[in-house]
Formats: C-alpha cells, sequence, structure tokens
C-alpha cells in the first residue's frame, strides 16, 4: 500500500485522492483549489511490465493520478488549467508520458532516414558537401532519438540529452552554412571557423552538464543560433536564387520552421490533452525535412557540375 501526499509544484500544496466532488466543492470558494489536501491512496495499483519498463513507480504513479483529480477540479470549477512540475497535463499511452511529441520526434527520425537514402541516390560521393551532410543526418538522428526518449518519460538524464542534442543540430546546422559559404575559399577557412564553432558547442554543453544547468541561458543560446541559421541560410537562399533556381527549397523549408517554432511561443493547454505546441511543432519539422533534403540533393549536384573540372584534375 502506498500513501503519498501530493505536493504540488504550482503554488502550493494540492490534494487529491478520495474526496468527494462536494467536499471539493465547499474547498474551492473560500481557499481556492490551491489550498485543498488530502491522502491518495494507491492500494489498488498494480505495476504492469510495460510502466515498469518506463519507470512509473508508486510515486510517479501518484503524481499522475493526483494531476488529474486536480484538473478535473480545475474544469469542474472552469479554472485556467495550469502546467504541474513543469509541463500540460497529457493522456499517457501506453505508459508515454507525451504520445504525440514522442511518436513525432520518431517521425522526425524517420524523414531523416529516408531523406539520407534519397540523398545517396541521387548525389555520387564526390560531390562537394557529401560528407557534411551525412553527418547532419548522424547529428540529426541522435538529436531525435533523445527527443523520443524524453517524450516517453522525463527524467532529468533524458531531458539534459534532448537539450543537448538540440545544441549539437543547431550548431552542426551552422556548421553546414559556414563549409556552404566558404566552399570555393581555401580548406584552413572552414577549419578555422568550425574548429570556434566545435568549441563554443562543447563549452555550452560543459557548462551546462558539470557547472549549472540553466535552462533559460540553454534556450537563449539555442535560439541565438537557430536564428544566426536561419538569417543566413534564407539569405544566401535568396541571393542566389535566380542563378540556382532550386534554392527555393532552401528557403521555404527554413521560413515555414521559423513560422512552426512560433508555435512555441503560443504554448497552450494540450488539444485533447494530446496535441500541445510543443509536439505540433515536432509535427511541421518532419514534412520539411524533406523538403531540405531534396534541397540538398539539388545542390549538392549543382557543386558537382560546377566543380567538374577540378574534380577531374584531382
Ligand atoms: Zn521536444
Amino acid at each position: 500500500m502506498c500513501r503519498l501526499w501530493m505536493a504540488q509544484g504550482v503554488t502550493g500544496p494540492m490534494l487529491i485522492g478520495n474526496v468527494s466532488t462536494n467536499v471539493i466543492k465547499m474547498f474551492v470558494p473560500k481557499q481556492s483549489l490551491l489550498q485543498a489536501k488530502s491522502v491518495v491512496d494507491f492500494s489498488s495499483i498494480v505495476m504492469s511490465p510495460k510502466f515498469n519498463l518506463l519507470q512509473w513507480d508508486c510515486s510517479a504513479e501518484c503524481e499522475y493520478k493526483c494531476m488529474w483529480k486536480t484538473v478535473d477540479i480545475f474544469v469542474e470549477h472552469h479554472q485556467d488549467i495550469p502546467q504541474f512540475y513543469g509541463k500540460w497535463p497529457f493522456i499517457r499511452l501506453y505508459g508515454i508520458q507525451e504520445p504525440a511529441s514522442a511518436f513525432f520526434s520518431v517521425l522526425n527520425g524517420a524523414a531523416h532516414i529516408y531523406g539520407i537514402i534519397q540523398f545517396r541516390k541521387l548525389v555520387i560521393p564526390l560531390a562537394p558537401m557529401y560528407l557534411v551532410w551525412h553527418g547532419y543526418c548522424f547529428v540529426a538522428l541522435n538529436t531525435w532519438c533523445w527527443s523520443t526518449l524524453f517524450h516517453m518519460r522525463d527524467f532529468e538524464f533524458t531531458e539534459h540529452m534532448d537539450y543537448m542534442g538540440a545544441t549539437a543540430l543547431v550548431t552542426y546546422q551552422l556548421f553546414g552554412l559556414l563549409a556552404r559559404l566558404l566552399i570555393h575559399k581555401p580548406k584552413v577557412y572552414l577549419c578555422t571557423v568550425s574548429a570556434l564553432v566545435s568549441l563554443l558547442c562543447l563549452y555550452h554543453i560543459y557548462s551546462m552538464v558539470f557547472i549549472h544547468f540553466d535552462y533559460g541561458y540553454h534556450i537563449k543560446v539555442n535560439v541565438t543560433i537557430g536564428v544566426l541559421n536561419a538569417i543566413g541560410w534564407a539569405g544566401w537562399c535568396i541571393y542566389v536564387r535566380h542563378k540556382q533556381t532550386y534554392s527555393w527549397k532552401g528557403s521555404t523549408a527554413i521560413i515555414l520552421i521559423g513560422l512552426c517554432l512560433s508555435l512555441e511561443l503560443a504554448d497552450f493547454p494540450p488539444i485533447a490533452w494530446v496535441f500541445d505546441a510543443h509536439s505540433l511543432w515536432h509535427a511541421g519539422t518532419a514534412p520539411l525535412t524533406l523538403l531540405w533534403y531534396s534541397f540538398i540533393v539539388d545542390d549538392c549536384n549543382y557543386l558537382l557540375m560546377s566543380h567538374k573540372p577540378e574534380l577531374q584534375e584531382n
């Protein structure tokens, strides 16, 4: 038998267990929902293997059940739904904490796998940027794997790996941009710039993991790198649009990804307790990944054609 007090992270202690609706109604007008408390009886809970796999122990189960009891009361009293422990309430599916975000993370990973298969079919290994885009796919798959695990089950470790994965991906995209811009310059330029970018990325990860995990600072770093990427890629695509007519694919993908990201700003309680702004952002990036791969296929083949004499000499 497990009897736990539910300490709620919104503003204070919060119930809810075997309290009748009438009792709750008596509480609500007087002290507001945030003052109510009760004991939760979870003696009936039997953990199934799939729940154990995702480590839903008695305490976590208590938090989940209490959250929904609390949500019911907020809904009943037409109150705005708060976040619980920094998250909106989501309906769990087979023990998966945020099923929509987890599913769309898998979809993004699948889009990269499909994209790189197409890339390898349509671009020969001799093409410039061939290895750069393979590296991009590798980094992206790592990022989406951690994103899937984090949305399946939120632990400190999966959360940190998800955040660091996002940093690695935006940093690599910046490296990709620099590699493309410096394609006609001596290799030493790219080596110097990429060493600097790598050091900055590694220092950020080190300071977050080993010094202090500052979420606000992490978001600022990611957004700054992301904005540099977006301006750089979109600006370059627009600049070369007359000569390289395929570049509309790159600028469209970048602009639409930026629009999808703006969903994050409009944070709202999940639609049907499943689809929140973050999951819709992940849903939007999956098809745009395919457009991006189509762009890099065309760009590599363009580079191959324009570099043909040099490549034949080598
Ligand atoms: Zn996510």
